[in-house]
């Protein structure tokens, strides 16, 4: 859900063409209430709609009952709901011009803050706006007995809902904007050298990374797991890897997701959360094996790297504007689209957002989904005894003292445990075992990947092998993207 705040971030504040020169002048004062009603139309639009398809499912619901596939359709009309409020943002923003109204009918420009909360106000609106219609089909399904959070009031529910989707997404705006104004104050009425531009986006980066745990408990309801054997048994398999953490966190569903992650870049203020359902559904040997998989992302850096890699992606997308201004544009060999700046723009946005949107789809999805890979391996690490001819098979992390060495190859009741965790966290969810997933890749391909691992150490140090010379090698391509961009001259101050 987050990267749907995200997405909207990207449509009101990157525009992929710089400001023609001279500009087309800003509409006037009684222009800009015009522009005020035209957001407020659309804001009312996806409310509409959106009472419409929440109606109708309440009803069904209520008449036949609920199934899992009613909450699956709950939740897809929320997305669809959601990208429907991007889009019509997208078409208030660029179509309507509503930033400009912001900035010069009334008079905002230059209040950094002010200006873009009120340029984001209507997708604001249209996310409540979207939530409210769908209220009543999640509290039949909830009353019904489907589980989740409950919520008895419409405004606990659009308070929820507004954590979840903006508490990641907002304190980074927040950060973002800061770095603009920083730009504007070091270099005041001209695009700061590209180096300065890249510095600040570093830091924005990394103040990003190491604050992102604060982010996740604005997002969601989550209390410290209470001392017992559990406990006992995690933080006996962190001290036997070297894992430092601040806390291990229950996140509150209301039973409704088996699920768990990781977050902070720091080991001084890092959480690693378990839902409720998980905690209450899977044997500690399975919570152990996910704990494990989410300690796999922080020994092997991954948080870290994305921080990187979007650093690099900057450098890439610079390139890639850069080069579309120079060869999509009116008078350029290649352009068949008359004289209309107008079109130019539009062929000019389409191009980029198609590019970006490919390069992220393709290139972020295959890295992530090899390191979940890589995460899985470790999960079965953190409980595989070490003797490649187990059973017999000890119970690693129950073990009094300090526990067994970190084992050096993967044993076989250890890989069994983890695919087993990954069943149950599948079933739990509901989840098709052949669904596809973007991100992680679909639960029957990582079994039977772990599933060949197993009497073969060679394969796993292949893998990892493999997986090292992959990251190199987009490292250096992102690295080289950056170093080009910089010299160039085609990174400069975002716009
Ligand atoms: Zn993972
Ligand atoms: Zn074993």
């Amino acid at each position: 859900m987050p990267l749907i705040a995200l997405v909207a971030l990207f449509v009101a504040f990157w525009s992929p063409v710089s400001p023609a020169p001279g500009g087309v002048p800003g509409p006037g004062g009684a222009d800009a209430l015009g522009r005020a009603l035209l957001a407020m139309t659309a804001v009312a639009t996806v409310g509409s709609i959106s009472a419409l398809v929440g109606g109708l499912m309440a009803r069904r619901v209520a008449r036949a009952g609920p199934t899992l596939e009613d909450r699956r359709r709950l939740a897809r009309a929320s997305l669809g709901l959601e990208v429907l409020a991007v889009v019509a943002f997208g078409l208030v923003v660029h179509l309507g011009r509503w930033p400009e109204a912001v900035a010069v009918g009334m008079g905002l420009s230059g209040w950094t803050i002010a200006e873009e909360a009120v340029v984001l106000l209507p997708f604001l609106l249209m996310l409540l706006a979207a939530w409210s219609g769908l209220y009543q089909a999640d509290r039949v399904l909830k009353a019904s007995g489907m589980r989740g959070v409950k919520h008895s009031w419409l405004a606990g529910y659009l308070v929820f809902k507004a954590r979840q989707a903006l508490g990641l997404v907002l304190p980074v705006a927040v950060l973002f904007a800061v770095v603009q104004d920083l730009q504007g104050w070091i270099s005041p009425g001209g695009d700061p050298a590209a180096w300065v531009s890249l510095a600040l986006y570093a830091g924005l980066g990394a103040t990003i990374l190491v604050l992102s745990p604060a982010f996740v408990r604005l997002s969601w309801p989550a209390r410290p797991m209470p001392p017992g054997p559990l406990r006992d048994r995690l933080e006996r398999l962190a001290r036997r890897f070297g894992f430092r953490y601040t806390d291990i966190l229950v996140w509150d569903t209301g039973g409704g997701l088996v699920n768990a992650g990781v977050t902070g870049a720091t080991p001084w203020f890092r959480y690693v959360l378990l839902t409720d359902a998980m905690v209450e559904n899977l044997s500690p040997r399975e919570i152990e094996a996910v704990f494990g998989h989410e300690v796999g992302h922080v020994a092997h850096r991954h948080l870290a790297y994305f921080g990187l890699f979007f650093l690099g992606t900057m450098g890439v997308m610079s390139l890639l504007t850069s080069g579309i201004d120079r060869f999509l544009a009116i008078g350029s060999p290649i352009w068949a689209w008359g004289r209309d700046p107008t079109v130019e723009l539009v062929v000019q946005g389409a191009a980029a957002l198609g590019f970006g949107a490919a390069y992220f789809l393709l290139i972020f999805g295959y890295l992530s989904r090899r390191f979940e890979r890589q995460a899985d391996v470790f999960g079965c690490r953190v409980v595989s005894c070490g003797r490649g001819g187990c059973p017999p098979h000890p119970d690693v992390n129950a073990l009094p003292g300090p526990g067994p060495a970190v084992p050096e190859t993967l044993c076989p009741v250890g890989i069994g445990i983890f695919i087993e965790a990954l069943s149950s966290v599948a079933m739990l969810n509901g989840m098709e075992p052949r669904a596809r997933s973007w991100r992680h890749g679909s639960i029957a391909r990582r079994i039977s990947f772990l599933r060949g691992l197993e009497g073969r150490p060679e394969a796993e140090r292949r893998f990892q092998a493999r997986l090292a010379g992959l990251r190199l090698a987009v490292g250096l391509a992102l690295t080289t993207a950056l170093l080009l961009a910089v010299t160039t001259g085609a990174l400069g101050r975002l716009h």
